[in-house]
């Protein structure tokens, strides 16, 4: 965890939980990118994994076999404070990961009075060491999304344009609805909407996305809704690099920094800091080809070299152009798990063909 600096003043991080009752949807995916970019960008970050599935572990490189503590013994088990839970995964971001044990927790939490504030409460002295707190919500709404939604500030709805959304976004906006007027979390807000797998040239989508910004236009003032909700840019693209980078436990800034889904995450982490911090200012060099911009779909990009460096100017070479090898972050999980990254199946090929020959 990140040590505050002493005399610093405690600071409150947003906490913004990312819901949808919907399945494979890109929360996760969505989650685990934003906050390494938001993490990249200087902001102390953690990662929650609400999801007995324990996706966002293993896209981080926590294997559940292999970690210790996780959000189960943190709900659970008095005794277990948040420093025992967390770790360290890459430079500013933390994870509190899960495993399926995690399932369990709904039925052992059900007769308890504070079931729902759990994970607030053991994160409550902890507050002021992180400037962003995001949940990745399982696909239900049980307890655990529920002790999601009694910690944050705010609701990120990630989703895709499709037939149906705009039911599912009433039912969503139902369920928060509800979290306020029970009691659970008074001050609830949904801050917008991320359209996750975009394919901007379907015209379906175009008119789902149309619907989505009416919505947000025609009800500003909503008390659910904060005074800047409204439907993310950019869109994040469809892109493989996004669904290929978890198999290597690796954020899409590990595994292909300059792929489209890596410029998108990386613009909408900076308009999410934008929306609370007006004197943000995005560094140039994260070039913008975002689908606001861009005339034509971007490519999906060549596997083949040449492949600029991580930290190469972008300006150099056009993000679609080229990209690095994923390679493992040599600070992941430092000092406490290390993640063997696997080979792709083209460097398995290579490797295949050159002992052959
Ligand atoms: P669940 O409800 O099961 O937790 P989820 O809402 O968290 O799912 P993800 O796991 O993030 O959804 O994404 C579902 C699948 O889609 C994953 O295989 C992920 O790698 C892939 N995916 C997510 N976003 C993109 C994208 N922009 N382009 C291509 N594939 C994507
Ligand atoms: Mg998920």
């Amino acid at each position: 965890m990140s040590q505050p600096t002493q005399d610093a003043p405690a600071r409150h991080p947003r906490v913004i939980a990312l819901l949808n009752q919907k399945g494979g949807v890109g929360k996760t995916t969505s989650t685990v990118n934003i906050g390494a970019a938001l993490a990249e960008m200087g902001k102390r970050v953690c990662l929650i994994d609400m999801d007995p599935q324990g996706h966002l572990s293993l896209h981080l490189g926590l294997d559940g076999e292999s970690v210790g503590d996780t959000v189960y013994e943190l709900l659970l088990e008095p005794d277990v404070p948040l420093q025992q839970v967390v770790v360290k995964v890459r430079p500013n971001l933390d994870c509190v990961p899960s495993r399926v044990d995690l399932a369990a927790a709904e039925i052992e939490l059900a007769n308890d009075a504070d079931r729902l504030r759990r994970l607030g409460d053991k994160f409550a002295p902890h507050m002021g060491e992180y400037d962003y707190i995001l949940l990745d919500c399982p696909p239900s709404l049980g307890t655990l999304t529920l002790n999601a939604l009694s910690m944050a500030q705010e609701v990120y709805v990630p989703m895709q344009a499709h037939f149906l959304a705009m039911q599912g976004f009433s039912k969503l906006l139902e369920t928060v609805g509800e979290v306020c007027r029970n009691g659970v979390n008074i001050d609830l807000k949904v801050s917008g909407v991320i359209l996750c797998m975009h394919e901007k040239h379907s015209t379906l989508v175009r008119e789902v996305v149309g619907e989505l910004d009416g919505f947000f236009e025609e009800n500003r003032g909503n008390p659910i809704l904060s005074p800047h909700a409204r439907v993310l840019r950019p869109a994040i693209r469809k892109n493989i690099k996004l669904a290929e980078a978890p198999s290597f436990g690796q954020t899409i800034f590990d595994y292909a920094p300059w792929c489209p889904g890596a410029l998108d995450y990386r613009t909408l982490a900076e308009r999410i800091i934008a929306q609370n911090d007006p004197d943000f200012v995005p560094d140039p060099a994260s070039s913008k080809p975002s689908t606001e911009v861009a005339p034509v779909p971007a490519p999906e990009v060549p596997e083949a070299p040449p492949r600029p460096k991580k930290t190469a100017p972008v300006s150099d070479a056009p993000p679609e152009a080229a990209e690095p090898e994923p390679q493992a972050d040599p600070s992941v999980a430092a000092g406490t798990i290390s993640v063997e990254p696997r080979m792709r199946p083209d460097e398995v090929a290579a490797s295949e063909s050159k002992n052959s020959g």
